[in-house]
């Protein structure tokens, strides 16, 4: 559903990713962890397009998005294509984001009317429902201001889900929680990952990234340094790197 093929992206000197090849395919939730600076951040920004690669390609949906070389856009791809390729991934961030002047029901419709052109009975049914999925239906007129961090990022991923991505990338969305919120929104993402979901989560829950994740990567420095599954990872790591990483993590 997402290929990376040899991704490399500089902000100017600083080369933040240096060949990243990366495969995703439906249903995997794919655990992306690593230390402060690794370009987790940016990996995700490149496949949802908020950022332009510098070299490399990037297929959504078996669709060629990105592909450019020496500084060449090789595709140019029309900007209502690429905002229309954008829409199958939905994208959860570290700050909720949420529209502090709509309610929650309406930080739900907003973009499928504005984006989409969706309105009415089924439009509102369906933000029902996803309130209803992530259990805050009763707060579906309230403004963000008034729910808890864990609530506005539970409504944050409804939102994006109001879309109907395909694919689901979240940055780290549980580390701007208190420590007591952590949980229900983790709950809500393996919910989501129960259900079929194809996701890619960078995450330092790394009881999630065990318990939900089928794949887990270690990024370092811009690149894949080791990937495989939570328990090839976490109990076989083979890369010093990985090792040093995780014997910081869980000292
Ligand atoms: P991570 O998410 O793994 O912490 P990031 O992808 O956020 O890492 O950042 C990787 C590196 O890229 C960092 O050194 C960061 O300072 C740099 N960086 C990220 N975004 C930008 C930007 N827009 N302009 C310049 N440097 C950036
Ligand atoms: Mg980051």
């Amino acid at each position: 559903m997402i290929k990376l093929e040899n991704v490399h992206k500089s902000f100017g000197e600083l080369e933040v990713l240096k060949g990243i090849d990366l495969e995703v395919s439906e249903g995997e939730v794919v655990c992306v962890i690593g230390p402060s600076g690794s370009g987790k951040s940016t990996m995700l920004r490149c496949m949802n397009q908020l950022e332009t690669i510098t070299s490399g390609k990037i297929y959504i949906n078996s669709n060629l998005v990105s592909h450019i070389e020496d500084g060449a856009d090789q595709l140019n791809l029309p900007e209502k294509d690429a905002s229309k390729l954008r829409t199958t991934l939905g994208m959860v961030f570290q700050r909720f984001n949420l529209f502090p002047h709509l309610t929650v029901l309406e930080n739900l419709t907003i973009a499928p009317k504005m984006v989409k052109g969706e309105k009415g009975a089924g439009m509102n049914e369906k933000a029902i429902g996803l309130l209803k999925s992530v259990g805050l239906f009763e707060k579906k007129d309230e403004y963000p201001s008034k729910l808890s961090g864990g609530q506005q990022q539970r409504v944050a991923i409804a939102r994006a889900l109001a879309m109907n991505p395909s694919i689901m990338l979240f940055d780290e969305p549980t580390s701007a929680l208190d420590p007591e919120l952590v949980g229900e929104v983790l709950e809500v993402m393996k919910k989501l990952a129960e259900d079929g979901m194809t996701m890619v989560v960078v995450t330092h829950e790394m009881g999630f990234a065990r318990e939900v994740g089928t794949r887990v990567i270690f990024m370092d420095e811009g690149q894949i340094v080791e990937q495989g599954t939570p328990e090839e990872i976490f109990e076989h790591p083979k890369m010093d790197r990985t090792k040093l990483f995780l014997n910081k993590i869980f000292k």
